[in-house]
């Protein structure tokens, strides 16, 4: 296992976000994480990357207990969390919020290596390459999103937290950031993704898990989640037997 979390229980003051949770992440998959609003999915990604560490339980990344790790380390460790709603420094041009991904990198690797990396990044977004003098904060949202992911993959992670990442795209823009995505689990990243958009997710994702008000409520592979009842009826809306049957897709 890439990433396994062993009960953890997280807590902000007396609220209880997170309540015993198991999750396992193997290398080379992509697993989702459902809920609704308030369920706990932002509160576990926080949890696994350092940024909000466990009351209890132990988060275990490449055979290490990282729990209590400050976030930073557990970055060198090859963990990268893209926050939700595109968080890019806003000042800054697109080029440098890209370095500043891989500012732990410089000095300890070559430059090549990273140089290589951007490369892989502008291949990815060609149009974050026609943007890079451009100041992030005035890139469009989609744009955003893009740079966002693109600043995470410079730090070459292992595993990948991706928070929301389709949150107030449009349809077209949703599909091409996801398209990365399995792009990237081709280049062989592994990719832990919070969405609320169940329906994409499921699409895409090799495994996922159900999250309601702290607790882990189902999980399978995605091919189970999408035929289950209940995830149909809470998550997926109740066209979405007759619109797999008309479109066989769903993934918008
Ligand atoms: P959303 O999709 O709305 O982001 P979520 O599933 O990511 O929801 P979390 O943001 O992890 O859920 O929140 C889980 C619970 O923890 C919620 O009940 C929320 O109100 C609570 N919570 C989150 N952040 C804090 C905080 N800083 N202080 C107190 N309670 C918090």
């Amino acid at each position: 296992m890439l990433l396994e979390t062993r009960n953890v229980s997280t807590f902000y003051g007396q609220i209880q976000a997170l309540d015993n949770v198991h999750l396992q992440v193997g290398e080379g998959e992509i697993v989702a994480i459902i809920g609704a609003n308030g369920a706990g999915k932002t509160t576990l990604l926080n949890t696994i990357c350092g940024v909000h560490p466990p009351r209890e339980g132990q988060v275990i990344f490449c055979g290490q207990d990282i729990t209590r790790l400050p976030a930073e380390r557990i970055v060198r460790l090859g963990i990268s969390h893209v926050p939700e709603r595109r968080q890019v420094f806003g000042t800054m041009s697109t080029l440098d919020n890209l370095i500043l991904g891989a500012y732990h990198r410089y000095g300890r690797e070559k430059k090549e290596d990273i140089e290589a990396d951007m490369e892989y990044v502008f291949q990815l977004f060609p149009i974050l390459k026609e943007r890079q003098k451009q100041m992030a904060g005035t890139l469009s949202g989609g744009e955003q999103q893009m740079l966002a992911i693109g600043r995470g993959l410079m730090a070459r992670p292992k595993l990948l937290l991706l928070d929301e990442p389709s949150l107030g795209l449009a349809p077209l823009l949703v599909r091409e950031i996801f398209r990365v995505m399995a792009e990237l689990r081709e280049h062989g990243t592994t990719i832990l993704l919070v969405e609320q958009n169940a329906r994409a997710a499921l699409r895409i994702a090799d495994r996922a898990y159900v999250l309601e008000t702290g607790e882990v409520a189902l999980e399978g592979t995605a091919e189970e989640l999408l035929a289950d009842e209940r995830v149909q009826s809470a998550y997926l809306g109740k066209g979405y037997r007759a619109e797999e049957q008309q479109t066989g897709d769903a993934s918008s």
